[in-house]
């Protein structure tokens, strides 16, 4: 306990109560109780129900109103320590969010509804020698078996992180190759053969260096560089040491291989992401914070999880976007890292192929170190880059005829390759030549897209489904598919090459086994063609593709989102680092219609460094983040005037000195899932003037009907 009790016996606490409000409540203790550390749960009552608070003060002096007692103390000793109880109270100011609903998303579901803060014994599944020749009919029982004993030891929650179907395991076990077992694996010390490069030994000294030193580190690394071999290295010293490592990733379920990578080295690591069980995710915690769960691997809410002695967070794919929460407490999990760690006196690394603006800003000004990895080992090449310009050319379903005999000559040289089309469905529109008729959705203001296999429109936005008009519903005339999506190019593909197809994007890949089944299938390198979304620019290695093909991806480039240019050259620079990962170079072809955009044109010329350079320097020309500062003031109802006469209402506070507003606006989906949505755009040069006025705003309460929101730091303007 850190806390020191103050001198007079305190007999008021002071609650967090989760709900959205900006104050916290005091309550009495129960006569002769003594009073709760800071950091504990309590119930209480709050109105007519009963809730599950959190203790933030004590107070001695009686106040002159009357209180409500304490129902009861559920913790003797904190669930959020005083680091974490600091780090809420920092990011409710900062983000403008009520403090109570902000403890709330730092707790595992469970703490939050007052569950025993105890371990439960979780069992552990582990192979055992055997004679596997009982296996030679089962080959996915092998698989399961050498993945599994790779992996040496993983929890029964854990199996489907790890890409395990837990049938596999229990068939293995009834022929006593597997067994489970309550004992937590020992963490042992990395055993590698890689023999780390000049490059990554360069990186390794910095980030061991600032051990024990509030320091940031950039490791700025192309996509193969080895960053992730980085990791474990500095890892394996902090646990030299004594102390525990946290490591945010973008995703656990689509990419288990990252996580696999830390359990086969050390023996022992902890996930903690959405998908996992309540249950399990409170255990993990609760781990943590005894100190007997050294590694944690976790999505972006890991960053609250509680460490005994941590020692060092990494954040992998520092520039990706999950790490912003999108709607309620919209921190960023990136930048609480650097504070947390920057608060516990310890360094953060954020690795990425294609870092942030504001990242590398922030290298330029002095604030964070950057370490650098230019080549991949081994001399594994780099992609080449390759414009096709397809205006005047006939297009078939999508694909323009160089590009498709480019895939054609990669595939009969016995290679892989990877079509990426950021959009899912057969055909974005559905339109009539005669009359100019769109498929709409009624609730939103978009188009519907077109689907295959179930045939129906789809609007996804709002995931309403409508089935596809014979004819069109004005004029009667034949309607057509315009432009393609992920099922369309893999039509056209199958019409064309005799190879087989592989389709990944969210409505193939609902579960994490088949995409690994895919994905393995995908490694054995038998020529085939990849079709997918976002999905597959994440971390995967794909060694065999020679060939990428990117469609349309240009189209971010002419986005009104000031952001867009960046995430397009980051999701280009990312689908691009799939290619030539062996020992073969691969090539990058780019169907554009607009050959001369200049991010395109500064990507191919200078690689994503060279973008970052000239769009940094936009964003300073235009005072946009992270040269000026920023918030996006949302409202939304199912009428349009009592958002927009709300944010108005908003934009006359009078603490605006230092900031421009923009708004009231409708957002650039103005009506979705048949609410009507409106914004305020603030901008200021200093930090200050933009809180001041956000400080000044946050206690306004909207109009019933109207939601409203705050978003410091937004990541788009949607
Ligand atoms: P990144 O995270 O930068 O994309 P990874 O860490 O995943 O790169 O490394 C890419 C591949 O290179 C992995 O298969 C990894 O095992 C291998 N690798 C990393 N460092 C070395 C090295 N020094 N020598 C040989 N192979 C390496
Ligand atoms: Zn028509
Ligand atoms: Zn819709």
């Amino acid at each position: 306990m850190n806390d020191s009790q103050p001198e007079n016996h305190p007999t008021i606490v002071q609650v967090a109560v989760p709900r959205p409000l900006r104050t916290t409540f005091s309550y009495t203790l129960p006569a002769g109780d003594a009073a709760p550390p800071i950091g504990c749960r309590v119930r209480a009552p709050f109105g007519a129900s009963t809730i599950v608070g959190i203790v933030v003060g004590l107070e001695t002096n009686v106040a002159g109103i009357k209180l409500k007692e304490i129902s009861e103390v559920l913790d003797e000793e904190p669930v959020l320590g005083a680091d974490l109880i600091d780090l809420a109270r920092w990011s409710a100011e900062y983000y403008h969010h009520p403090i109570g609903d902000v403890l709330a998303t730092m707790l595992p579901t469970l703490a939050r509804r007052g569950e025993d803060a105890v371990v439960r014994a979780k069992p552990i599944w582990r192979v055992k020698r055997g004679d596997l020749n009982v296996l030679a009919r089962a080959p996915r029982q092998q698989e399961t078996y050498t993945l599994l004993s790779a992996l040496g030891a993983v929890r029964d929650a854990e199996l489907a992180v790890y890409g395990l179907e837990r049938r596999h395991v229990r068939a293995l076990a009834e022929k006593d190759l597997a067994y489970t077992t309550e004992e937590q694996p020992n963490l042992r010390r990395g055993h590698t053969n890689i023999t780390t490069t000049l490059e990554q030994r360069v990186a390794i000294e910095q980030i061991v260096g600032a051990l024990g030193k509030p320091e940031t580190v950039l490791l700025d690394g192309v996509t193969g560089s080895g960053k992730t071999e980085v990791y474990l290295r500095a890892i394996e010293e902090v646990i030299d040491r004594g102390q525990q490592a946290l490591v945010l990733v973008p995703e656990i379920s689509l990419t288990p291989q990252t996580a696999s990578r830390f359990l086969t080295r050390f023996g022992s690591a902890g996930t903690y992401h959405s998908a996992a069980a309540d249950r399990d995710r409170f255990d993990t915690w609760l781990e943590c914070a005894k100190g007997v769960q050294r590694i944690l691997v976790g999505t972006r809410s890991a960053v609250f999880a509680p460490f005994k002695n941590l020692g060092i967070i990494i954040v992998d794919e520092e520039h990706d976007s999950s790490f912003k929460q999108a709607e309620g407490f919209r921190y960023s999990a990136r930048d609480l890292a650097v504070k947390r760690g920057f608060d516990l006196s310890i360094p953060v690394v954020l690795g990425s192929a294609t870092p942030a603006i504001e990242t590398l800003t922030n290298v330029d000004r002095g604030r964070y170190r950057r370490a650098r990895l230019t080549h991949r080992p081994g001399d594994a090449a780099l992609p080449r880059f390759e414009i096709v310009d397809i205006r005047g050319l006939h297009l078939d379903r999508g694909l323009s005829e160089p590009v498709t005999s480019a895939i054609e000559r990669h595939l009969e040289s016995g290679s892989q390759v990877l079509v990426f089309i950021n959009r899912r469905g057969y055909a974005p529109v559905l339109f009539c030549p005669q009359c100019r008729w769109q498929a709409r959705c009624a609730n939103c203001d978009s188009r519907m897209t077109v689907h295959q296999r179930p045939r129906q429109l789809r609007c996804h936005l709002c995931d309403a489904v409508g089935s596809i008009p014979v004819e069109c519903p004005d004029c009667r005339n034949e309607l057509i598919n315009l432009g393609a999506g992920t099922q369309r190019i893999e039509e056209a593909l199958g019409e064309r090459f005799n190879v087989p197809l592989y389709r990944i994007d969210r409505d193939t890949t609902r579960s994490t086994a088949r995409l690994e089944a895919n994905l393995n299938a995908i490694r054995e390198g038998e020529p085939l063609i990849l079709i997918g979304t976002q999905m597959l620019a994440k971390g995967h290695h794909l060694p065999a593709v020679t060939l990428v093909v990117v469609i349309d991806a240009d189209q971010g480039f002419l986005s009104a989102d000031y952001r867009a240019p960046e995430r397009t050259a980051q999701l280009i620079t990312q689908v691009a680092g799939r290619a030539g990962r062996a020992e073969r170079a691969g090539e990058v072809w780019v169907q554009t219609l607009d050959p001369e955009n200049e991010n395109l044109t500064a990507l191919m010329a200078d690689g994503y460094a060279g973008f970052a350079a000239r769009e940094a320097s936009h964003r300073r020309d235009a005072r946009m983040p992270p040269f000026g500062f920023m918030a996006l003031i949302r409202a939304d109802a199912l009428d349009p005037e009592g958002p927009r006469r709300f944010l108005a209402e908003l934009r006359s506070s009078p603490a605006t000195a230092g900031v421009a507003i923009a708004g009231p606006v409708p957002a650039p989906i103005p009506r979705r899932a048949n609410r009507y949505r409106f914004q305020l755009m603030v901008t200021a040069e200093k930090r200050a003037d933009l809180h001041r006025f956000l400080r000044s705003i946050e206690v306004i309460e909207s109009p019933r009907n109207v939601r409203f929101s705050i978003d410091v730091d937004p990541l788009d303007t949607y």
